[in-house]
């Protein structure tokens, strides 16, 4: 395995490795690594004759300096999970790479609809920091394809639109959502879960299986999960909307959405989790 700095490095070593192989997978994240990063690299792994990993801790779509700065960083682990897994090539650039102009000057970009609920409605900002990254990381390693996790399903609507809209010959492969033995999605942030906050988190997951397998009309759904987050102590609901998992806008009549999608954001503490249910 080997492990690049320098955006000039990768983007030779990406030339060079083009020549030798019919594809290349590629898993761009923020580091801090568990099985659910791991399972994106297994499937690139599987899927391609080489496989490179990103890590970096992308600044632009903090929209909290608190969460930026408290984001968990541990390279050295996450580099010999990589190496046991058999990654190829590893990229961990420092902020200058990514943007040798400054963070402040940023690709503007419009991803419509898909960006006004939701995340983007409580996270100003955070898609064009996703974007701005993706975007330029696509461009260094021009991979094959390319693997996100269901977990951060509207950064995946986004991300399957930038594709689209630069015409990117990149295949973007969606992955099933890992969770901890008992329901809590996987989250490099779990780990700054107080062991209270912990125990109380897994109600987040759990009000969504319940959801899922009563499944009321939509609104007594929707009630359903509010009412069950908002009886936890240590949970503050920031939004759970049932969406067409294709526009993300909200449905009202389960019959409006052939891929109906439950988002939810969950503040414990300091910490915000994330989780998303297929109904
Ligand atoms: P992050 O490091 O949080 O930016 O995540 C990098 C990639 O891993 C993203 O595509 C995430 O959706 C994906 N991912 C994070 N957690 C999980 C999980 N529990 N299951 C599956 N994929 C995940």
């Amino acid at each position: 395995m080997i492990v690049l700095h320098q955006r000039a490095e990768i983007e030779s070593y990406m030339l060079d490795l083009r020549k030798f192989s019919s594809s290349i997978g590629f898993v761009p994240t923020m580091g801090a690594l568990h099985a659910g990063h791991m399972s994106l690299v297994s499937k690139s792994l599987e899927q391609n004759d080489y496989t490179v990993v990103s890590i970096f801790v992308n600044p632009t779509q903090f929209n909290n300096s608190n969460d930026l700065e408290t984001y968990p960083r541990t390279l050295t682990a996450d580099l010999a999970m990589l190496e046991a897994a058999g990654c190829d090539v590893v990229f961990v650039p420092e902020v200058h790479e990514i943007y040798p102009e400054g963070t402040d000057v940023q690709e503007s970009y419009d991803f419509g609809n898909l960006e006004m609920v939701m995340e983007g409605v409580h996270r100003p900002g955070h898609f064009k920091g996703v974007a701005n990254v993706v975007h330029r990381l696509f461009k260094m390693v021009m991979p094959t394809r390319s693997y996100f996790g269901l977990k951060d399903y509207q950064q995946l609507a986004i991300i399957k639109a930038l594709v689209a809209q630069y015409s990117l010959p990149i295949e973007i492969i969606p992955c099933e959502i890992v969770r901890e033995p008992d329901g809590l999605a996987m989250s490099s942030r779990n780990v700054r879960l107080l062991p209270e906050q912990r125990k109380h988190a897994v109600f987040i997951s759990q009000a969504l299986f319940n959801a899922k397998s009563q499944k009321k009309s939509v609104e007594e759904t929707k009630k359903s999960v509010i009412n069950a987050i908002k009886s936890v102590p240590l949970l503050l609901l920031e939004y759970f909307e049932i969406v067409d998992g294709t526009t993300l806008q909200p449905i009202r009549q389960w019959s409006e959405s052939k891929n109906p999608v439950g988002c939810i954001a969950v503040h414990v503490g300091t910490v915000r989790l994330i989780d998303v249910i297929m109904f």
